[in-house]
């Protein structure tokens, strides 16, 4: 219990038989008196007894027990204990905050600035939110923000976002681009030899988090406005295996690729046939075999502007697969393919596996992903706002832990309710017609020679 009063009761002692017991308690545990009171001061023990007895004495002049009551008042400083005392207090229940500004969406020009006139503890003095009508962008203190939530409704544009987090994740912090902006907490742990895949809804720090480990990210471990240089994020890392990994990568020179998400990105950033690309890159001189499997061999002679999604896809896959590199990415292999593509592709994927080689997949097919990995971790947090990794777990833990959105471990549910798969094994043809809502007629589209 924490005392903020200007004045504080220090002793109370009531009951002819319990006063006795009080006083000679504080007789020789004075210190009780102070943790009942934080911030109080001991009375001398010497003049509790002389009070003590003082009592006796009256209550036998007065004749048999009765209640006698001492309340000795101090003059207190009127503050609260310090912070740092009272985070200690609360370390098991205190939460941080984490305020997103929706960059796109917060328009102080046009609007009349209602989260900073709607804060509370704006009003109450303190720059939670400094906003003007000149300003790019509202600026959120996360130290000051209360998380009421006043703002979140208050702003015409929908644009901020106040969740509030446990607060050891605070210590975990990984990477934050900006301010009031997304945050990742830990990293999952590349192992050699093994695939590890991660699965997670969008927008979580998948994509993050492997920009990480390929090295084109430094983790500012959320300092953005300071970042730490690598010796600092060794020395955080330490322990951990992911201090071998980085510290392999930086001083080994690991070549890292990566297979990026948006495959349909690709023609804009490369130009000419298939054949060509696949050339270049072929330092394997796998690529006949690569092809072969990812069934290819028959749009080789095309523009990659000329591919299909899935097309792009597999093209994508292979030049990752006929690369020499110690670190294999993929960031969703198997979208735009069907069931047999996907097959095929997980089979390449694997094919990379050497003792030395590190392969991580990102992916949302879990019927993929338990085939493609060896051990998995999940991705949980809030789309756009924050990504916590958890630690790694077997491929069918770390799937059942994604469907269930609880982790044992941690003991945390981050999802309301199960994903459960029913599954009809006993329908008959009358049933699949009744229920069938749709028919999809035959289609047929052609692409210059593809069909
Ligand atoms: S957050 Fe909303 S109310 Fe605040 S400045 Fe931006 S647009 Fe205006
Ligand atoms: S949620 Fe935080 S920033 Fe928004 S009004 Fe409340 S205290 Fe202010």
């Amino acid at each position: 219990m924490e005392c903020a009063s200007v004045w504080s009761p220090l002793f109370t002692y009531w009951d002819f038989n319990t006063w006795c017991f009080g006083s000679w308690a504080s007789l020789f545990l004075p210190s009780l008196s102070t943790k009942s009171v934080p911030g109080g001061k001991a009375i001398h023990p010497s003049i509790i007894y002389v009070l003590t007895k003082v009592s006796i004495l009256l209550s036998v002049l007065v004749g048999g027990p009765r209640v006698f009551v001492w309340v000795c008042l101090r003059p207190g400083d009127g503050k609260m204990p310090p912070k740092s005392k009272r985070k200690e207090a609360d370390e098991g229940d205190t939460l941080t905050r984490i305020a997103i500004v929706n960059n796109d969406r917060c328009k102080p020009k046009r609007c009349r600035q209602e989260c900073k006139k709607s804060c509370p503890v704006v009003r109450m003095g303190k720059l939670c939110i400094e906003v003007s009508p000149n300003s790019k962008i509202a600026n959120i203190s996360e130290e000051l923000c209360i998380g009421c939530g006043i703002c979140v409704k208050k702003c015409p544009f929908d644009a901020i976002n106040i969740i509030n987090l446990p607060s050891n994740l605070e210590k975990e912090t990984t990477h934050r681009y900006s301010a009031n902006s997304f945050k990742l907490h830990r990293l999952p742990v590349p192992r050699p030899g093994v695939v590890l895949g991660l699965v997670g809804t969008n927008g979580i720090g998948k994509s993050t988090a492997l920009k990480i480990l390929a090295g084109k990210q430094k983790p500012n471990l959320g300092r953005f406005s300071e970042p730490p240089d690598w010796t600092e994020i060794l020395a955080y890392f330490r322990g951990s295996e992911l201090q071998n990994y980085f510290t392999k990568l930086l001083e080994d020179d690991l070549k890292p690729v990566l297979k990026p998400q948006y495959v349909d990105q690709i023609p804009r950033a490369v130009k000419g046939s298939v054949q060509s690309l696949l050339d270049k890159k072929d330092e394997m001189k796998n690529q006949d075999e690569i092809c072969q499997v990812l069934d290819l061999m028959r749009v080789k002679t095309r523009n990659v502007d000329e591919l299909s999604g899935g097309e792009l896809q597999r093209f994508a896959i292979a030049l990752v697969c006929i690369q020499k590199a110690d670190i294999f990415m993929f960031d969703e292999p198997s979208s735009y393919l069907d069931v047999k593509q996907r097959l095929n592709a997980a089979r390449a994927i694997r094919n990379l596996m050497l003792p030395h080689t590190y392969v991580i997949v990102v992916e949302h097919d879990l019927a993929v992903l338990d085939y493609l990995s060896d051990y998995v971790c999940c991705l949980y947090g809030v789309p756009g706002a924050y990504g916590v990794v958890t630690l790694p777990s077997s491929v069918r833990e770390g799937i059942n832990i994604f469907l269930d959105g609880f982790v044992p471990t941690e003991n945390l549910r981050f999802r309301d309710e199960s994903l459960v798969f029913k599954v009809s094994e006993t329908a008959t043809s009358e049933e699949v017609k009744r229920m069938t809502r749709y028919d999809y007629p035959l289609m047929g589209k052609t692409m210059g020679s593809f069909k």
